[in-house]
């Protein structure tokens, strides 16, 4: 363990400065359906039984090798099934004879961690497996309970994961595999001190794997450092748009007109539903408040709420119930809820990754979406920088941009 340690810090601190293209490597292979992966028959019944037919071309190329124990560094565009890939490689894994920890999936949300759970349980219908939701905001001691009885997989937020690892309430004896959901965003500054509390807890032979829509050089370099020659499966980021999602500015102007220009759109963003982003907590909770004030019905969401009305809210909108969600980058990533066809940034994002990822909450699975962007006079410089960079078109808006979606 101590050993490890000290290779983890230094690694990560020593960058290579020399610029290594990270490319695609060449021995990926395609498995066109689930029945030429080698799956067990209960796993398989489950997948089907899910409604699954056919794997995704990122699911053809992605599953055979996680199932072969290789580390894999796998980036795919947004909705295309990387966590179903993931969950569906866990399951083949495991032993069910035992119910020991033997996987273990670290998100950057305690939402994400759970609708993990959920798909693994889901797919798992048939296998008789524990999967135990391990995020912070719940009860301590249910935690300890439910992780007493054993749960072969654990899918879980970083800090509270570490915690249970300290508790010794987490055995990370059994455990042979990591998957990092969103990887960047684990990988990124906020998260890499309890990442690294995590790993220095698991086997120096565990299997690695990382997968995300946006992996940025930088994440790419620091891989080495805990990935023995993982296999690649990369996008090129002037691929990494999808044609299902049309993007659109609007030009606002000022920051005054964007509450105006969102009432506008209101009967097209009740269409199906729609998620508004705004870059702030207090800036959600004055959008919303504002809304409600002007007799429009939204619901909203963010880190500071209590963990309760986060899943009530959540509940609510992925039944359909709520239909316009106001929510910060909480949200951003990994979410998946299908009827979502709008994603409006009332503020742009912060950095290149958070757009992939927020207008990625629509178009799921080959479906269609609709992005728009609110744009100032000087937002549409930072929006021609995003097209440039992924090589996509963002046209203003049309009048009528409700058949789009
Ligand atoms: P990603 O992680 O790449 O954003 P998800 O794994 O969340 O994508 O999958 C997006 C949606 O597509 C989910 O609703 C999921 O159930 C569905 N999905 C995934 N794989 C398949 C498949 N092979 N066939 C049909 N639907 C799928
Ligand atoms: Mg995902």
């Amino acid at each position: 363990m101590g050993l490890k340690k000290v290779a983890f810090n230094r690694k990560i601190k020593s960058r290579d400065m020399s610029r290594v293209e990270f490319e695609t490597s060449e021995d990926v292979r395609i498995s066109p359906t689930f029945d030429s992966m080698g799956l067990k028959g209960d796993l398989l019944q489950g997948i089907y039984n899910y409604g699954f037919e056919k794997p995704s071309v990122f699911q053809q190329k992605s599953i055979l090798p996680i199932i072969k124990e290789r580390d894999v560094i796998a980036q795919g565009h947004s909705g295309t099934g990387k966590t179903a890939s993931t969950s569906i490689s866990i399951l083949q894994s495991l032993d069910t004879r035992t119910r020991e920890t033997q996987v273990l999936v670290l998100s950057p949300t305690r939402e994400l961690a759970a609708q993990i759970q959920k798909v693994i349980l889901a797919l798992g219908d048939y296998m008789n497996v524990q999967c135990h939701a391990c995020t912070g905001g719940t009860s301590l001691d249910k935690d300890i309970k439910k992780l007493g009885y054993g749960q072969h997989v654990v899918s879980g937020t970083p800090g509270r994961v570490i915690d249970m690892i300290k508790r010794r309430a987490l055995r990370t004896r059994s455990i042979k595999m990591l998957v990092l959901d969103e990887a960047d965003e684990i990988l990124n500054h906020n998260f890499k001190k309890q990442i690294y509390d995590i790993y220095r807890y698991l086997s120096p032979s565990i299997q690695v794997v990382l997968v995300s829509a946006t992996l940025p050089h930088e994440v790419l370099e620091m891989t080495s450092k805990f990935m023995t020659n993982p296999l690649r499966i990369l996008v090129k980021r002037d691929e990494l748009t999808l044609e299902g999602i049309k993007e659109f500015f609007i030009n606002v102007e000022k920051e005054e007109w964007k509450f105006e220009t969102l009432c506008d759109l209101y009967d097209t963003l009740t269409i199906n539903q729609s998620v508004v982003f705004c870059n702030t907590r207090k800036k959600v909770d004055w959008l919303a408040q504002k809304m409600l004030d002007a007799n429009f019905t939204v619901c909203s969401m963010h880190g500071d709420m209590p963990q309760r009305e986060r899943d009530e809210i959540m509940k609510m909108f992925r039944s359909g119930q709520c239909r316009v969600l106001i929510t910060t980058d909480v949200w951003a990533r990994g979410i998946d809820v299908q009827q979502v066809s709008l994603s409006i940034n009332y503020d742009l994002p912060n950095n290149r990754e958070l757009y992939i990822h927020r207008i990625g909450r629509t178009g799921r699975f080959g479906r269609k979406g609709v992005a728009v962007n609110f744009a100032k006079a000087d937002d549409i410089r930072i929006l021609r920088d995003i097209e440039q960079y992924y090589a996509t078109q963002i046209d203003e808006m049309p009048l009528e941009i409700a058949d789009l979606t």
